[in-house]
């Protein structure tokens, strides 16, 4: 069968082929119809040797929806919870192998993240407990759920409490989470919505969103944005970014008490100190992924109408114009692959 395959660190992946996998007792096999680029395949394929606890070669993809080949449940179409983790320790025991206690012993981090993903024909998945039913939502709509759309979820509903009525939430970078996040936040909760993004193109899309302002990242954001939080600031920052200038935007734009939710993996840079610049009562959370009830719960959001993806399809064959148009900053939400 057909697959993209990251071959060594710092390669750009490849479509090759390699053997159908063959489903041993308790795994199981799913026909793929979407899978999903996310930005930290990028930065998966940048990663320097030894900076993750895995190595190539595999298949990429860990955003992944189709339908069941195997077993008693053959013909299911699903979506693949992603972070496979041990299977066995309490936080695996409900769904949270997120946030697997053996973590740093298994040798990967999920589905196309060491273990080989869903950018092919078919997926083996070590178990069926990795499986959410998606009943008649697309492939090409609930592929990006998986992780755009938990991730995103799992922010949201770590800063919900802060969220009620007077309430505003800055979203850095709206493309392929951020969107989603958007609206997340229009959806449950009754927060003030303003965007950030360096493209006009993403600031559209934040409205077509429901975000209620966008403004681009300039030196004078953080006083737009502040002014636009009623002169308080923001109580809650969800960065999808994570490089040196949001993390200090965000560090500026947040009234005492607020939240910042770092979630893009930019390598941004904040120093925890008292006193400091920190804002009194600040406080920080870094989610990954989230728990397999969420991703029932995003499902069932979508299914509800609360939820759109805004995609980009491309066939398995043009996987690398697909990597070389997100390496560009050129995808509008998420590009999805299809075989
Ligand atoms: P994306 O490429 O689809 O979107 C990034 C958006 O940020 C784009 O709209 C881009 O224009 C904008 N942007 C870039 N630089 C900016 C800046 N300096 N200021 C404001 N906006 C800027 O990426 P994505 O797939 O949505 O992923 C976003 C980040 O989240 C990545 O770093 C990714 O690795 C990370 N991520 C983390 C988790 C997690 O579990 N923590 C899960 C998925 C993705
Ligand atoms: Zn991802
Ligand atoms: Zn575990």
């Amino acid at each position: 069968m057909r697959a993209v395959r990251l071959l060594d660190w710092g390669r750009e992946p490849v479509l090759g082929e390699v053997g159908r996998p063959v489903p041993r007792e308790g795994e199981v096999l799913v026909e793929v119809e979407a899978a999903g680029l996310c930005h930290s395949d990028l930065h998966v394929i940048d990663a320097a040797p030894g900076a993750l606890p895995y190595r190539p070669p595999f298949t990429l993809g860990h955003e992944v929806a189709g339908r069941v080949a195997t077993g008693s449940d053959a013909g299911e179409r699903v979506v693949v919870h992603g972070p496979w983790g041990c299977g066995d320790c309490p936080r695996c025991a409900v769904g949270r192998d997120n946030l697997c206690d053996r973590r740093g012993e298994l040798g990967w981090h999920g589905v196309g993240l060491g273990r080989d993903g869903g950018m092919a024909e078919y997926l083996l998945v070590p178990s069926a407990r990795h499986l959410v039913p998606i009943g008649d939502l697309s492939a090409e709509q609930a592929a990006p759920l998986s992780d755009a759309g938990l991730t995103s979820y799992a922010a949201v509903a770590g800063v919900r409490h802060a969220l009620g009525e007077d309430t505003t939430a800055v979203v850095i970078g709206v493309g392929g989470l951020g969107h989603l996040a958007v609206q997340i936040l229009r959806a449950t909760t009754a927060s003030r919505v303003l965007a950030v993004d360096i493209r006009e193109e993403a600031l559209a899309l934040a409205q077509r969103s429901g975000a209620h302002e966008g403004t681009l990242l300039r030196a004078d954001t953080a006083r737009v944005l502040r002014a636009a939080a009623g002169g308080v600031g923001a109580d809650a920052v969800l960065d999808f970014v994570g490089n040196d200038a949001t993390v200090g935007l965000a560090v500026d734009v947040l009234r005492p008490g607020g939240e910042l939710v770092l979630v893009g993996s930019g390598g941004g840079r904040l120093t925890v100190r008292k006193p400091g610049v920190l804002p009194p009562g600040f406080r920080l959370s870094l989610p990954f992924w989230g728990s397999r009830p969420e991703l029932g719960e995003v499902v069932a959001l979508a299914r509800s109408g609360a939820l759109h993806v805004e995609t980009e399809r491309f066939p398995l064959s043009e996987a690398a114009e697909a990597f070389g148009r997100l390496r560009r900053g050129e995808v509008r939400g998420r590009a999805v692959l299809v075989p």
